[in-house]
């Protein structure tokens, strides 16, 4: 992982408020970094950061930005997760968000889904340290025969 991290921030409706207080008390931790947001939230994060925030705003949740956070996980373009997603309601676009969670997983991301996680994972002594994540190799699964 490079000492700039690359941090993804998102956060359901109900969840927005929680995500920017976090954000609010992280302040100083958070602007040396570089930060993904789906729309809505990142135009939030923007606000609660100031002039010296570097956010690249995807497309909105339910219009794509869930999708275009897993792509750059794909990629290998993203460090962190922090998803503060609703667990009492349903949206439109819940697959786009098992799709998200699903990919952090397969590529190892630290994944924040509440503060208290998000709390250890900023408090981490890893987070300013080189950490390589390990990534299971997929080559058999590649070379299989169908
Ligand atoms: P939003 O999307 O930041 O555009 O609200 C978040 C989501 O619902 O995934």
């Amino acid at each position: 992982m490079p000492n700039i991290k690359r941090i993804a921030l998102v956060a359901h409706d109900n969840r927005k408020a929680d995500l920017i207080e976090w954000i609010k008390f992280n302040k100083g931790n958070l602007i040396k970094h570089d930060l993904f947001c789906t729309g809505t939230t990142g135009i939030m994060v923007e606000k609660a950061i100031g002039d010296e925030s570097k956010v690249t705003l995807l497309k909105s949740g339910p219009l794509g930005g869930d999708q275009q956070l897993g792509s750059l996980i794909a990629e290998e373009k993203i460090d962190f997760l922090i998803f503060f997603w609703d667990p009492m309601s349903s949206h439109p676009h819940d697959v786009d968000v098992k799709a998200l969670l699903r990919l952090s997983v397969l590529y190892n991301i630290p994944t924040a889904c509440n503060r208290s996680t998000a709390d250890f994972i900023i408090s981490s002594t890893l987070y300013n340290s080189d950490y390589k994540r390990t990534l299971k190799d997929y080559t058999p699964y590649l070379n299989r025969q169908v």
